[in-house]
């Protein structure tokens, strides 16, 4: 499957499968150097963090464990409410360990923000976070984020983990919808 095909598919291509290699392991380096041989611990947001975090462990050369965790969020779009809900808890506790959050997209802020709350009160020693995108001018609360593959305007992207109604998460690169 190569980028050329979607290019006369649903939408146009944005980032190639080589650009998300190339800025995932430079990431992993940027990492690595932050911890210098601590052990890190990677929360994963699924659905959509999973194909990011799977190359981003590929590409750290550090220590690490990897816990999972589900969110849902209620309201459109467009219109969230704020209200974000834990759907599947973590399994390993947080105590004492440096922590990495790793996200697939921060739109309004909303859930990295409740994430954030709620992680910080299991008492890690640190928490970072880790987006591969992030769309600045959709910001509702403003929220620290550590290490951001890449930023994009504010159009719905789907690929590369991200869905539209639980279809594409499989292509290797994040395209735009189009309208
Ligand atoms: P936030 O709480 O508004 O920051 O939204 C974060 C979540 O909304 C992400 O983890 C995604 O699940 C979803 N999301 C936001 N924008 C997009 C998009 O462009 N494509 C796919 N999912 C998105």
């Amino acid at each position: 499957m190569d980028d050329s095909f979607f290019i006369r598919g649903p939408g146009a291509v944005q980032l190639s499968a080589a650009d998300i290699e190339e800025r995932v392991r430079a990431l992993g380096s940027e990492i690595h150097n932050d911890y210098r041989g601590e052990t890190l611990h990677l929360i994963c947001v699924l659905n959509g963090a999973f194909m990011f975090i799977s190359d981003l462990v590929r590409a750290l050369d550090t220590p690490l464990t990897i816990d999972f965790l589900s969110v849902s969020s209620y309201g459109s779009r467009t219109e969230s409410s704020g209200e974000v809900r834990l759907t599947k808890d973590l399994d390993q506790s947080l105590k004492n360990k440096h922590v990495v959050l790793v996200e697939d997209i921060v739109d309004t802020g909303l859930t990295v923000q409740y994430l954030l709350n709620y992680l910080w009160g299991r008492n890690p020693l640190s928490l970072k976070v880790a987006t591969l995108l992030s769309k600045p001018s959709r910001r509702v609360v403003e929220v620290p984020l550590d290490y951001v593959g890449f930023e994009i305007e504010d159009a719905f992207v789907y690929g590369y983990g991200l869905d539209v109604a639980h279809l594409y998460r499989n292509l290797p690169f994040v395209t735009s919808q189009k309208d």
